[in-house]
């Protein structure tokens, strides 16, 4: 028989599912014998076969009602008992925490009749009418739909008939009068009276709890946060307890270390006479958790034991809220804390210092991400001060400009120098110029897959969106958050790394963590701990990682990054700026020598780049690929070019002979589709001389290296091929050539050639592909474009937002590698690859390898190893030792 309900003496933290994350941890606090109020979960179950069929399953309200009765008779009243009654609170909570999204209502048991029974037991008739309105209030907007407004507006307008500054200024009798207003709207409202039965109050309540878990704003969360729809929520019903029973009591909210930093030590605040909603709602300053040592000494003994107690078994931060009622202490919930990037590398290691957690588990419980926050330079916290608003930290990084509110303003004050904060609800497209012109974009709402969040990464944009307590005015060009208003101009500095905002210009300080990768200086605790992190990843990690580097200085830094070799040097810049000309010239050759002379002054440049990269990484495996981009993006635009060859004709003048014959070169060399056109290996069969002229470069760099002493391993990556064909007369080629330097050198240059795998269709017959190539290294963005027929620079900032609110995919297929598809052509060239030449090198060199969840597919799909921009190399090493856990 399926249960529905367990006592918390009866649940644990490994049943979440079920109970939820509230449920199960108030079961285990129970169970470790700290004073949790009784209580009983309503399951998930529950939950999903109400909202499957709109009716309480069998037999729930029964095993609710035998619940409550084991409750009842334990305290010794019951539920609502006119002159002594047991109040109740009934409280969602989901499998994942979505603090705040959905319902709970407090008080369940009060009347018109146990109301007074509260009052002359508590000795307190203020505190029984105001409980008896919050339940009215919260009862009236949650489970009889009442507009919640309506009520705050009884209240504004009583407080101000009796020139009330807060809710405390109220007396008993006014409160009572308040009650009464209540009831009458709810009545006027909906045409029912406020239920005076208890156990009709607990059954509707803990309905309305269930059906909470499709409203609006508790589904919106989910989608944002890839929570998945069906899961339902369970439904903690608890006996009340009272922090706002006078001087002698209160609630909190306390870490057992500092979420911010992870400095060990209670870390909260508390507010005296208050129950625990308002201390989150900020109504009156509560203060710090360690006043409380001086308030009430035996209660915070006691929650400094319990704290001790949770972090020792759960083994990690914890957060928890806890009332306190007359002195006596109860725990009202606990999890797992959240934590910045700083404090989770912190905890991390301290935890494994204190030999609580495993080397492995250290590991597990920090990311690539935080690393990536931690590299960036950041606000002086110490200097910054209380944040304005908090958002999700969508684009990491700190930045401060004035707030402005849309992109032309955004434009116009960036082009005269002044440094800009785009602030708007939500962007679209049309907001991209204010986009590149701000230091940072901030939105009030959307998720981290929102337009503002995917365009603002995608550029290294700052970004914090959704940052719901600012109300954005575009109209009257400011933004709101309470009673602050920060009108256009105003500087405001926006941490993308931690979600915050800050009002005025923060003081920016470098990443001790950037220096300690740059210089190896240890400068501080947290740095010590990234340090360590990183040591255990390395050890634990299988795959190897490499950068991308086209220059000496970027392969140097990788180097210092711990990059153990380049895994992609693009050679196309190396036909740009200066040398530009030469390409012109090779290009629009009218004969075999004039081409053989273009190509013979490019090839010391090429020599040069090549020698310096492979003295950068000396002893490490340098990756070139030969050159990739159709050649007419190294000419002139064509129709500035028209223009400007219109212009000098309606002068009547004669056009200079070499731009006629450079737009006739540009037009036949014109594509429509330039990333499906004439690039990659294909340049190599069509254009003479090219693709010899690189080798040629290339190997005499070796020589040369080879005779100053040096170790090179430079090897030969021939991009875009589809056809093993392709690939066979291509090597003919580039071994061509390497004989021929060997020869004249009388230094043997015996490179690997290998290819990249980027169309389909060379995954799809990489067992044939392999028979020439010696490594395959994946090109996953071009993969990616060809595999979904996507034009990434078309499509990312055009309707990706679209394709990610409709939950199509979760992320662009271009940060994380698409495993079903893309992932799947992977496999198979790694599987064929590897028939054909068991011994063959795989690596990966698209963006996707300093993505750690494409790091973790990589891993798991047998790569050899990943390589990505030098900034990730650090980001890549911790992912592939995680993902090797
Ligand atoms: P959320 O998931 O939004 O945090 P909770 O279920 O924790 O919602 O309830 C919100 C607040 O209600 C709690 O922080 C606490 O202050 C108060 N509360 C809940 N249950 C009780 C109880 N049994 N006694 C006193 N206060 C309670
Ligand atoms: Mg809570």
């Amino acid at each position: 028989m399926v249960r529905y309900v367990y006592d918390f003496a009866e649940g644990g933290r490994d049943l979440a599912g079920l109970l939820g994350g509230k449920g199960a941890n108030l079961a285990e606090m129970a169970r470790l014998g700290l004073p949790v109020p009784p209580g009983f979960t309503v399951t998930t179950d529950a939950c999903r076969a109400f909202l499957a069929t709109g009716t309480e399953p069998d037999g729930l309200i029964r095993e609710v009602s035998d619940h409550l009765t084991t409750l009842e008779e334990a305290a010794g009243r019951r539920l609502g008992q006119p002159d002594d009654p047991l109040l109740l609170s009934v409280r969602s909570g989901a499998r994942f925490s979505m603090p705040g999204m959905m319902e709970t209502i407090l008080d369940i048991g009060l009347t018109d009749e146990s109301v007074l029974g509260l009052a002359k037991t508590s000795g307190n008739e203020r505190f029984a009418w105001d409980s008896y309105r919050r339940l009215v209030q919260m009862f009236g907007s949650t489970v009889m739909g009442v507009d919640g407004s309506l009520f705050e507006g009884v209240l504004d307008d009583l407080k101000r008939a009796r020139g009330a500054a807060s809710d405390l200024d109220l007396t008993a009798e006014d409160l009572a009068g308040l009650v009464e207003s209540y009831r009458n709207l709810v009545r006027q409202e909906t045409g029912e009276y406020f239920p005076q039965s208890p156990a009709e109050q607990l059954r509707r309540a803990v309905l309305a709890v269930f059906e909470s878990w499709n409203g609006e704003r508790a589904r919106i969360y989910r989608h944002r946060e890839h929570i998945p729809d069906d899961l339902g929520t369970a439904v903690n019903v608890q006996t009340m307890v009272f922090g706002n029973l006078g001087a002698d009591s209160g609630s909190g909210v306390a870490f057992t270390r500092d979420p911010a930093t992870g400095r060990p030590g209670l870390y909260g605040d508390y507010l005296a006479n208050a129950q625990g909603e308002d201390v989150v709602a900020g109504i009156r300053n509560t203060v710090p958790l360690t006043a409380l040592a001086e308030l009430d000494p035996v209660s915070y003994e006691q929650l400094r034991s319990h704290m001790s107690t949770l972090e020792t078994h759960y083994r990690d931060l914890c957060d928890i809220e806890f009332t306190i009622e007359r002195g006596r202490l109860w725990m009202l919930q606990t999890r797992v804390g959240k934590r910045t990037a700083e404090a989770a590398f912190a905890i991390a290691t301290e935890l494994a210092d204190e030999g609580l957690i495993t080397p492995d588990e250290s590991l597990a419980r920090v990311s690539g991400e935080g690393l990536a926050r931690l590299m960036f330079p950041r606000f002086d916290t110490s200097a910054v001060g209380k944040a304005l608003a908090h958002g999700l930290p969508a684009s990491p990084g700190a930045a401060v400009g004035a707030a402005v509110f849309d992109s032309a303003e955004a434009v116009r004050r960036s082009a005269a120098g002044e440094k800009v904060v785009l602030v708007r609800q939500e962007t679209t497209p049309d907001d991209l110029p204010g986009m590149i012109a701000a230091q940072a974009v901030l939105t009030s709402r959307g998720g981290k897959t929102s337009h503002a969040a995917v365009v603002a990464r995608g550029m290294g944009r700052v970004c914090v969106c959704g940052a719901e307590e600012i109300t954005v005015d575009t109209g009257a060009r400011r933004f709101t958050v309470g009673a602050t208003v920060v009108e256009e101009g105003t500087v405001v500095s926006v941490d993308g790394s931690e979600g915050a905002v800050y009002l005025g210009a923060a003081p920016l300080v470098d990443s001790a963590v950037m220096r300690y990768f740059e210089t190896g200086e240890r400068s501080d605790a947290l740095v010590a701990a990234v340090a360590g992190v990183m040591e255990r990843a390395d050890g634990a990690r299988r795959l190897e990682v490499r950068a991308n580097a086209d220059t000496p200085e970027d392969a140097a830094r990788a180097r210092r990054f711990g990059a153990q070799g380049v895994g992609l040097c693009r050679t196309e810049h190396m036909f740009l700026g200066e040398r530009r000309k030469l390409v012109e010239a090779m290009i629009l050759a009218s004969d075999e020598t004039e081409r053989e002379r273009a190509l013979g002054a490019l090839l010391p440049l090429q020599r040069k780049d090549f020698s310096g990269i492979l003295e950068a990484m000396d002893g490490l495996p340098v990756t070139i690929r030969l050159i990739d981009p159709p050649l007419h993006e190294f000419l002139p635009d064509r129709t500035e070019l028209a223009v400007r060859i219109a212009a000098v004709e309606a002068r009547g003048e004669r056009p200079d002979p070499h731009d006629t014959d450079l737009l006739g070169a540009v037009s036949r060399m014109h594509e429509e589709n330039p990333m499906l056109g004439l690039r990659g290996v294909r340049l190599g069969l069509v254009v003479p001389g090219l693709v010899a002229m690189q080798v040629r470069a290339i190997a005499e760099a070796v020589v040369e290296r080879t005779r100053a002493g040096g170790r090179p391993r430079a090897e030969i990556m021939v991009p875009l091929v589809g056809a093993v064909e392709e690939l066979r007369i291509e090597r003919a080629e580039v071994e061509r050539v390497l004989a021929e330097v060997s020869q004249e050198s009388g230094v043997p240059v015996r490179l690997p050639v290998g290819t990249m795998i980027e169309l389909p269709r060379a995954a799809l017959t990489a067992g044939r592909i392999a028979e020439e190539a010696e490594f395959f290294s994946f090109g996953t963005n071009d993969l990616t474009q060809t595999t979904w027929g996507f034009s990434r620079d078309d499509v990312e900032a055009e309707f990706f937002s679209a394709y990610l609110d409709k939950g199509i995919f979760a992320t662009s297929p271009f940060e994380t590698l698409d495993r079903d598809g893309v992932g799947r052509l992977v496999r198979i060239a790694v599987d064929e690859g590897r028939a054909t030449r068991p011994d063959l090198k795989i690596g990966v060199c698209g963006e996707h390898g300093g993505d750690p969840e494409s790091v973790h597919f990589f891993h798991a799909a047998g790569l050899d190893y990943v390589s990505c921009s030098p900034f990730r190399v650090p980001v890549a090493r911790l992912e592939a030792g995680r993902a090797a856990l």
